[in-house]
């Protein structure tokens, strides 16, 4: 049995980035509901036993559907912090962000820029392969980088109902809000 995640912030805390209106449909309604399919779907299947990573790794249809959007928002929920220990990276990541896009700025920019282009629901992913090498990835609906063998590392959720209370039609605004939010020292950790 799979259960819903607690936020590690108070509902209200990430205004006016994220309102708690916003939180308490995203986590209270739509997370949950994506554990209860998954507990409905699981038993019969031969996956009831996995993680959940090795779930989303295997699985197909709605059980991949239920399990990778399970994923996706456990580790969209816990990569937020109302204010961030770490504003900005650190370390081994912002040198390799530094590296490959010359400037954390720029990466940003193209992170933006293809939630933006998305179309449709889906993720927009900073990944890693095995040899800490980064990449931006572009998901469509439940999909995410563990399906496809590499680390998620931060996801901007761009489905409608992460924004649509707050920001309408304004994906791109709410994109450029959530860099305020990130606590890069949680990233810092999951590429280490
Ligand atoms: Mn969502």
């Amino acid at each position: 049995m799979f259960t819903l995640i607690d936020l590690p912030y108070a509902p209200d805390a990430l205004e006016p980035v994220i309102s708690a209106q916003t939180l308490a449909f995203h986590h209270g309604k739509h997370l949950q509901a994506y554990v209860d399919n998954l507990n409905k779907l699981l038993p019969g299947s031969g996956l009831e036993d996995l993680p959940l990573e090795q779930i989303v790794a295997k699985a197909s249809g709605a059980l991949f559907n239920n399990a990778g959007q399970i994923l996706n928002h456990e580790m969209y929920f816990t990569q937020f912090a109302p204010q961030p220990s770490s504003p900005e990276p650190t370390g081994n990541l912002l040198a390799q962000i530094q590296k490959q896009w010359d400037s954390l700025d720029a990466f940003k920019a193209e992170f933006e820029a293809k939630g933006v282009s998305l179309f449709g629901a889906g993720w927009v992913w900073l990944q890693a392969d095995e040899a800490g090498q980064l990449s931006i990835g572009q998901y469509a609906n439940a999909d995410n980088p563990v399906a496809h063998g590499l680390k998620p590392l931060l996801t901007f959720d761009v489905w409608e109902h992460a924004y649509y209370l707050d920001y309408q039609n304004r994906r791109a605004a709410h994109l450029s809000a959530l860099w305020q939010i990130v606590n890069w020292k949680e990233i810092e950790r999951r590429y280490n």
